[in-house]
């Protein structure tokens, strides 16, 4: 069945350009939409600004513009990153756009209709110098409970109490300076706290498969009952007085909405842009899905206020809301101070390849609310050894001999090997779109990795390259490439949700039309007269060097006249100097773990069985058995199949559990309680068991 999918991210606050958290939100999203067009479902994926608020107007004060100037100077930005990231919206509209002045007008007199709209007067800060009401983040004072100067109306940063702005000691506003004096003002309110809105609320959220188990765990807390009987949920202020950049309340002359009420509505106007008369209809269509993606800093807009509002004014509510984590760089929340923020542009204009971002933040998120980590090293680790070492590797390995020896077409013939190679690539389809569906993108990348190494197997295997110099081995040789080039197909339409750009290249390099998910499922050269182009280089390397330049050096305040303490590196002082013929007698050698195993009486040893290239007398394979301090770090399976470094000629040495012969390299920081962390060695991929290192 052909699903309808109506799909947003979260509206960009117009204050300024994007940074690296909303593109890892939008890769996200885009991804899965992708995925899901790939299975031929409709999708309807849109965006927009969101251009209101007090921020803004004062910003565009600042700046000497209009606000809708700033805002449209902000929103023509937009498509750099867009574009340069491969996010394919079909719409990205502004809040400020007419559809949606509509909308929320609609919604809000609908909810007034509905008799959940009251009117209070309130007693708030006033600027008498700028003549507006100031929100909570513009008005400074002495914080209550410390007397720190200079904190927020709302919460202190240096003792972290929470207040009312009229709680502030000698407050003042920070537009002009000038003292405030409190004024009272009527206000409209969204009547959350009533019986109808938390029964409705309750319902909404336990509805299986609506919210995360995490997610519906805190909004919980709201629907419990106080001491008093009352709900927790406060009935919501959903008014701002002028001057304010935003939709005006009907029937006010100086009331707008606050920007948090119209904001999810631009969901809605951007799609009605999209669609244009077909909008009402389809919003009401009751097979539509609405998913909206969104961080966790925002859930309880979009998990209580939203649909409430949606549902109590006659409209659907969305069926999931997909909350993901923060971005952190190297552990830390990104901050410029410590030159650890991204630039998503910067990351661009240093001619990074767009996709090498997409497949890391992919292999890095799952369906929890977890904040994912950014870390150079491990960025180019993944890019080199997944996807250029793994993946490209596999089509620049076969590809010559099929366009040299075979004018570029596909064998029909495979051979049972590789037949039954095919046949395990194509039996996970089902569970990689599983995986997908369920926003596991980094199970399904580990899955479809785990395919990739069998194929590089089965190269390793049966060795084109030597095929080619034998005689009378051209049948072979040729099922041999055409069995690669179809598994370099499979492998990427399970990749193309990620890798879009990519796949395009593929397509045209394999002479097919788009792949669908189910194309895994064909075999290409079945007829026997497929033929492919010519191979050319699908992806570069990536470079540490480079990858490292995205960090600006911190911003330092203070200028240190100290001298630093001597800092030693990794902990410890380099070891007294050698010669060359010392570090000859030290034989290193490549090694691959053939088998990792836990040590039954020892929470620190894994027991190794390694491949060194060696065979005994009867020319049979030696594997080495070796004890390695590494369980802190490694579980058994993650080691298997892994290549390493072995001290290959240190004396064997007897203990407890056996005998060990030969060391594994790992690197670690001398003190490890401060520094804990465990490194096994791992060569570039190509270097093979045996191979000594010098
Ligand atoms: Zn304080």
């Amino acid at each position: 069945m052909t699903r309808k999918l109506f799909v947003t991210t979260a509206l960009p606050y117009a204050n300024g350009p994007f940074h690296v958290g909303h593109i890892m939100e939008y890769i996200q999203a885009d991804l899965w939409v992708r995925f899901q067009r790939m299975q031929g479902h409709d999708v309807k994926f849109v965006c927009a600004d969101d251009a209101h608020g007090a921020p803004i107007m004062i910003a565009a004060e600042k700046a000497g513009l209009t606000p809708q100037a700033f805002v449209a100077e902000v929103a023509a930005g937009r498509p750099a990153y867009l574009n340069g990231f491969h996010i394919a919206f079909d719409h990205w509209h502004s809040t400020d756009a007419p559809e949606n002045h509509q909308l929320a007008q609609d919604i809000y007199k609908a909810l007034r209709q509905e008799g959940l709209i009251v009117e209070r007067t309130i007693e708030q800060f006033f600027d008498p110098d700028k003549g507006m009401f100031l929100p909570d983040r513009f008005i400074k004072g002495e914080c209550p409970k410390c007397g720190a100067q200079d904190q927020y109306g709302d919460n202190c940063e240096v003792c972290g109490a929470v207040y009312a702005p009229t709680d502030l000691k000698h407050p003042r506003s920070a537009l002009s300076g000038a003292t405030p004096v409190l004024k009272s003002s009527s206000h409209f309110f969204f009547a959350l706290s009533s019986p109808r809105c938390v029964t409705f609320l309750k319902q909404w959220a336990q509805t299986p498969g609506r919210l995360q188990g995490e997610v519906l765990n805190k909004i919980s807390e709201w629907f419990a009952e106080d001491e008093a009987g009352q709900s927790r949920l406060a009935d919501w202020d959903i008014s701002r007085d002028a001057p304010y950049f935003g939709i005006r309340i009907p029937d006010t002359d100086d009331k707008y909405f606050y920007v948090w009420l119209d904001a999810p509505v631009g969901y809605l106007a951007s799609l009605k842009a999209l669609l244009g008369p077909a909008f009402e209809g389809y919003v009401a269509d009751p097979e539509v899905e609405q998913v909206h993606f969104i961080g966790k800093d925002i859930v309880t807009f979009h998990t209580l206020f939203w649909p409430a509002m949606l549902h109590f004014s006659g409209r659907k509510t969305p069926q999931h809301i997909y909350v993901h984590g923060h971005l952190t760089v190297l552990g830390e929340k990104m901050s410029k101070s410590r030159g650890t923020g991204i630039s998503p542009l910067k990351y661009l204009e240093l001619g990074l390849d767009a996709q090498w971002l997409r497949y890391y933040i992919a292999a890095k998120l799952n369906a929890r609310v977890e904040d994912i980590d950014f870390n150079p090293e491990d960025f180019v680790t993944r890019v080199n050894s997944d996807l250029v070492g793994k993946y490209i590797n596999i089509a620049s390995r076969a590809a010559g001999f099929l366009t040299k020896r075979f004018a570029g077409r596909l064998s029909a013939d495979l051979g049972v090997e590789g037949r039954t190679l095919l046949d395990g690539l194509r039996a996970p389809s089902e569970a990689i779109a599983s995986l997908y569906e369920e926003r596991e993108t980094g199970k399904a990348l580990r899955e479809i990795m785990a395919l990739a190494d069998r194929v590089n197997e089965f190269v390793d295997q049966h060795k084109p390259w030597e095929l080619a110099k034998q005689s009378g081995q051209e049948a072979v040789l040729h099922d041999v490439c055409s069995v690669c080039i179809e598994a370099f197909r499979i492998l990427t339409v399970y990749l193309k949700p990620v890798l879009p750009a990519l796949a395009a290249q593929v397509e045209a390099f394999l002479q097919v039309s788009p792949l669908q998910w189910s194309d895994a499922q064909r075999d290409l050269g079945a007829s026997g007269s497929h033929t492919i182009a010519p191979y050319q280089h699908l992806m570069q390397r990536a470079d540490l060097t480079k990858v490292n330049q995205l960090f600006e050096a911190p911003v330092s305040t203070t200028v240190s006249t100290t001298v630093s303490p001597k800092v030693s590196p990794g902990g410890e002082d380099i070891a007294e100097e050698i010669t060359i013929d010392d570090f000859g007698k030290v034989d290193l050698r490549i090694a691959r773990i053939v088998k990792a195993e836990l040590v039954e009486g020892s929470d620190k040893l894994l027991r190794l069985t390694l491949d060194v290239g060696e065979v005994d007398d009867r020319g049979q394979a030696r594997h080495r058995n070796v004890f390695s301090g590494i369980r802190s770090a490694y579980r058994p399976e993650d080691l298997t199949g892994k290549l390493t470094v072995l001290v290959a000629n240190l004396a064997p040495r007897k203990m407890k559990f056996g005998v060990s012969e030969g060391m594994v390299l790992s690197a670690a920081h001398a003190d490890g309680k401060a520094h804990p962390g465990l490194y096994v060695l791992q060569p570039w991929p190509g270097a093979t068991p045996g191979m000594r290192v010098r």
